[in-house]
């Protein structure tokens, strides 16, 4: 499925791993975070200690792998790559944990989502660096503390506040990552044009990048999708104009919203008179899951100001109405 979907597939992540940043000094963008990262990592290295562990928070594709694996290649560890949801049992991660060697980065992707008895042993671990095995059944049960290296946790979620208090209470670092100017995007579109061999000229990444939802991950895919049409159609250069026309072909409006993120516009101006109206049932007239409409496409309509989140529900904001090429309603937006 082609389009601006901030997350990727398994296919995706393979052509990703080609243009990833490698060092810090390679991250663009993020300068909050990633100056509070160095800080926090040659700390630990002057101390010679793995440093505290890190939760990474923001919407997908905005570089929270791409950090994780950072964080190990600056401390010249290697990284073990697991999910939330990939971690069935506690005895996986348990078995996880006790392959570690010494300093090693464990991250976790979408922590939030991770089982609850698989959570309670991560607690002992991050804290004690023990995991406790219970062997057994029933009232003959035993607890088996098993000692773990000492090791770094990077955990990476859409929000802090999905995670329970104990679990966000044992990060000693949380990393805010925000959507990237547009500026910044040029930056990204530029490298990785670089590493794909494609000449990219400036009003052409200007162009892209404006689409791109504030997310490298969608502007490295528009990129990819560009260049297809302009070795297709045109010379191989990727200009403004071949920009406009690639994108205008896969269906990717000028501020870069995909489906989904018109389909909940849409419903929300169409069928709901603009709001208010509860998440809940906004992603029921999209046919998704409240979540994705929470987590994935939200933070980018409320920041592109398209859409409002008040206590009494969502609103489509005048923006909305016009971006859409409905008319703005009489007596303007409650
Ligand atoms: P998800 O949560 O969906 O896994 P993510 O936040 O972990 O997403 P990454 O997989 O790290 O995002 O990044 C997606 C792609 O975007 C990477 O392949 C990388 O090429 C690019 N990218 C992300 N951040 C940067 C950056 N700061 N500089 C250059 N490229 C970046």
């Amino acid at each position: 499925d082609f389009g601006v979907s901030p997350q990727a597939g398994d296919e995706e992540r393979v052509v990703e791993s080609a243009l990833r940043p490698h060092s810090l000094h390679d991250f663009i963008g993020q300068p909050k975070v990633a100056r509070q990262l160095a800080l926090v990592l040659e700390g630990a290295k002057r101390r010679g200690q793995p440093p505290d562990h890190v939760l990474l928070s923001g919407p997908p594709g905005l570089g929270k792998t791409s950090l994780a694996l950072i964080i190990g290649s600056e401390l010249g560890t290697s990284v073990k790559i697991t999910s939330g949801p990939a971690i069935e049992r506690s005895g996986d991660l348990a078995a996880m944990l006790s392959n570690l060697g010494p300093g090693d980065v464990l991250f976790i992707d979408e922590i939030h989502r991770i089982a609850r008895p698989a959570e309670e042993l991560l607690y002992m671990a991050m804290e004690d660096f023990r995991v406790d095995v219970v062997v057994g059944k029933g009232p003959g049960a035993t607890a088996i503390p098993l000692e773990i290296s000492p090791f770094t946790l990077v955990g990476a979620t859409t929000r802090a506040g999905l995670l329970t208090g104990p679990l966000r209470d044992r990060f000693g670092f949380v990393g805010q990552m925000e959507f990237y100017e547009p500026a910044e995007l040029q930056l990204v579109l530029a490298r990785s044009a670089a590493l794909l061999g494609v000449e990219l000229t400036d009003d052409g990444s200007a162009e892209i990048a404006g689409r791109s939802r504030g997310t490298p991950r969608i502007a490295n895919r528009l990129l990819r999708r560009v260049r297809d049409y302009a070795e297709v159609e045109g010379d191989g250069r990727v200009t403004r104009a071949v920009a406009q026309a690639a994108l205008a072909l896969y269906d990717v409006d000028d501020l870069g919203l995909d489906r989904l993120d018109r389909a909940v516009l849409e419903a929300l101006v169409m069928r709901f008179s603009g709001g208010p109206v509860g998440v809940s049932t906004l992603a029921v007239a999209v046919g998704e899951e409240p979540s994705t409409v929470e987590e994935v496409c939200e933070p980018f309509l409320v920041r592109a100001g398209l859409l409002a989140r008040t206590p009494r529900g969502r609103v489509a904001t005048e923006a909305a109405w016009r971006h859409l090429g409905h008319p703005v309603p009489r007596g303007g937006i409650p």
